[in-house]
């Protein structure tokens, strides 16, 4: 991690003695008193390293991300952001921002720098005679499900409980119901942000409408988004779960597979799960630790409709376990809890495919089986339906027309030897390059701006940088899949003047 200034006196972290030098005492000293005064303005928390607090609050979900900030924020409402992004402007510190912390590239924390923390912002207010709501960052897509539930109402997320609204919903969001209602961006009515300079504006459709287009797939490059308003969409009880069959036919099953649930209505949303059968009560005990294909699906709208859709995905073979029932739909985030160990070492890399080709299929089973251990997760997801139905530049996420993505997975504790598992990670990838076309800027670990790019084809990055010129000219928000503005020093002199 990049670290760009260095200040505050000298503290002990597990056994070793950091120390940070300030360019000279004088400036120490003003630092210090800065962070006084910023401990006296913020209503949230201010955690130095001294703090009993900040062992827990530094980390993150990816462990491989092991950073030192200088101080955290965790901020309680827009306000305290707006001091904290003036305090990191100010200070000229790194800046991270996180919200629920799943950043693959380990973006929330950072080394001698500031964090702004939002998991505290949790408040939901939802109008169920509209069917809008507003989000604040630090919630989960779990905890939303589970609030929307009561109203029989949902909003398409991701598919994993504990990741942050903040992050996937400026990102895009795929998940359980994005065949149905789309990505999550797609439901966004106007977003709160908190701009380098420390303005609260609210864009939207009629409110900064250019703006509003990059938030939609730009990432957090463009300020700190304190609010969403979103609109709602039925949820209720939904027909989910998982069939998991033995890999031995992995690719007959994958092919009819993608067949059937690319043809499937809309309303069936799919993924295929890669994976040594885990040690659980559903898995006959000789099936487990054996490679299987799991199937998860989630069906929105009529059960009985829903069952005769999904039957052929839970004949391809004879399954070794068959989860699919009607569920409401927050409890259908139980799924996917193996995804969820924070603190391990997670490798990924994904790529979305324009469509299945047998090649392409064969690729990926040939690669998946010479690499799979119990550190091994590959998903494979049929995408489509109304996620597609969007037109490619009206968001900033502009891969609509992608029929596939996958991302390949190997996490482990800390201690197992990080570049062998790097190294069954790239095997998968590199199989499937010929095959892959762009990226998903969610999914991106620290992967270099070659695939920053493939998020975003060209016309789209450019508007993402004229963006970014005029919201960000100095790259306060630049520990995120970055797009690099191209303001020059006499144009910021010229505008601060003018
Ligand atoms: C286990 C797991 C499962 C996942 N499943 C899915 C899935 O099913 N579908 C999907 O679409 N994605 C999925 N993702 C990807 C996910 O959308 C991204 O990792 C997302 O960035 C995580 O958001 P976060 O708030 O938890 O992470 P954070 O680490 O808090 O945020 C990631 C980055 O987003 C920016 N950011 C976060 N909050 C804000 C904010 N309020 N304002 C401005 N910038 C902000 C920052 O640059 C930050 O570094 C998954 C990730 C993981 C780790």
């Amino acid at each position: 991690m990049s670290e760009q200034h260095q200040r505050t006196a000298q503290y002990e972290q597990n056994g070793q003695t950091h120390v940070q030098i300030a360019s000279s005492q004088e400036k120490l000293h003003d630092y210090e008193e800065a962070i006084a005064i910023l401990a006296s303005k913020i209503r949230g928390e201010l955690i130095l390293p001294s703090n009993p607090a900040y062992e827990a609050e530094r980390k993150v979900w990816n462990g491989l991300a092991d950073g030192y900030p200088a101080a955290i924020v965790r901020c309680i409402d827009a306000e305290d952001v707006k001091i904290a992004v003036n305090f990191a402007r100010e200070q000229a510190m790194t800046l991270s921002v996180r919200s629920g912390g799943h950043s693959a590239a380990g973006h929330g924390t950072n080394n001698g720098g500031l964090v702004i923390d939002l998991s505290y912002m949790k408040t939901i207010t939802i109008d169920p005679v509209h069917h809008t709501a507003r989000l604040e960052p630090g919630l989960t897509w779990g905890e939303v499900a589970k609030k929307l539930q009561t109203f029989g109402l949902a909003l398409t997320s991701g598919d994993v409980a504990s990741v942050g609204v903040g992050g996937l919903l400026l990102g895009g969001g795929i998940g359980w119901m994005v065949r149905a209602y789309g990505l999550t961006i797609d439901r966004l009515q106007a977003v709160e942000l908190v701009t380098a300079d420390g303005q609260l504006l609210r864009a939207s459709a009629d409110e900064h409408p250019e703006l509003f287009w990059g938030l939609r797939g730009g990432g957090g490059n463009f300020g700190i988004a304190t609010a969403f308003e979103v609109n709602l969409h039925p949820g209720g009880t939904v027909l989910g779960g998982a069939v998991f069959y033995e890999a031995t036919e992995a690719e007959r099953i994958l092919r009819e597979y993608t067949r059937l649930a690319a043809a499937a209505p809309d309303a069936l949303s799919t993924e295929v799960l890669f994976m040594l059968a885990p040690p659980a009560p559903f898995i006959p005990p000789d099936k487990q630790g054996t490679p299987v294909v799991g199937i998860m699906v989630c069906y929105i709208g009529d059960i009985s409709e829903g069952e005769g859709v999904v039957a052929p995905l839970r004949q391809l073979a004879t399954p070794i376990a068959d989860l699919i029932a009607p569920m409401p739909y927050s409890e259908i985030f139980a799924l996917t809890g193996v995804g969820e160990i924070p603190g391990f070492q997670h490798h990924s890399r994904s790529q979305f495919f324009e469509t299945f080709s047998d090649e392409m299929i064969h690729a990926l089973v040939e690669s998946a089986q010479s690499v799979i251990s119990p550190e091994t997760l590959i998903s494979l997801r049929v995408l489509g339906g109304a996620m597609s139905r969007v037109a490619p530049d009206a968001t900033a996420f502009a891969h609509r027309d992608k029929q596939g993505m996958v991302l390949i997975t190997h996490f482990a504790p800390l201690s197992a030897d990080a570049a062998s598992l790097d190294a069954l990670t790239q095997r998968v990838f590199r199989a499937l390059l010929p095959y892959a076309n762009g990226a998903y800027v969610g999914f991106l670990a620290d992967e270099g701006e070659q695939r920053i790019r493939e998020v975003y084809p060209t016309a789209t990055y450019e508007r993402l940088v004229a963006i970014k010129n005029q919201y960000d000219p100095t790259n306060l928000f630049h520990r995120n899949q970055n797009i690099k503005p191209t303001a020059t020093r006499a144009m910021l002199v010229t505008s601060v003047s003018s």
